[in-house]
């Protein structure tokens, strides 16, 4: 699948814990254009799992993704956006810099995040946690255009995922 951006979009990636959206924006986007909840919260409180920090993360997170909007600067937050008021956010902050919203999804089955998960040293939440993000976005992906995102792309299998390319367009 090749995903067509507009230069200026705002990106969310979409997807569980372990579902590869950290490593998905490594390869497809520079460094600076990538906004992470979890450096966020490292920045702000030194430690990317607290969880008490998430607030003033994303505030410092959104903060940033509008001066780089309006510097007309793609940018993409790397953050799970399972929650529907957590993309509502990213929607109305695209739309306030004239950016298009985009959602990129990322949905592999549940068991491949899970074990990728027992594979990582950095992450120390449940199992649990895992599969209701799996199910929560599962349930989101369909509601992704009506809620305001343009341009929509659901990734699922691992192999898709991996095939994936990324081109800019005017
Ligand atoms: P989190 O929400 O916890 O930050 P994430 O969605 O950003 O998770 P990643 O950190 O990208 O997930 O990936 C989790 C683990 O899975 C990492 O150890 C990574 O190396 C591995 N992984 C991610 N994507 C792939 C892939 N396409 N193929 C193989 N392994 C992958
Ligand atoms: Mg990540």
């Amino acid at each position: 699948m090749n995903i067509e951006l507009p230069d200026l979009s705002l990106v969310c990636l979409v997807g569980a814990s372990g579902a590869g959206k950290s490593t998905f924006a490594q390869r497809h986007f520079r460094p600076t254009e990538v906004l992470s909840s979890d450096a966020f919260r490292g920045w702000v409180a030194d430690d990317e799992a607290d969880q008490s920090a998430t607030a003033d993360a994303f505030a410092a997170l959104f903060h940033l993704a509008g001066v780089r909007l309006g510097r007309g600067r793609l940018t993409v937050i790397d953050a799970t956006h399972a929650r529907r008021a957590d993309r509502e956010k990213a929607i109305v902050l695209a739309r306030e810099h004239h950016a298009v919203p985009v959602a990129i999804a990322l949905a592999p089955p549940v068991e491949v995040c899970l074990q990728r998960h027992a594979d990582r040293q950095d992450r120390e939440f449940a199992a649990r946690v895992i599969r209701d993000q799996s199910r929560t976005v599962e349930r989101s992906l369909k509601h992704l255009r009506k809620e305001g995102f343009r341009r929509t792309w659901v990734l699922r299998e691992p192999e898709q995922i991996d095939a994936a390319t990324v081109e800019r367009v005017p």
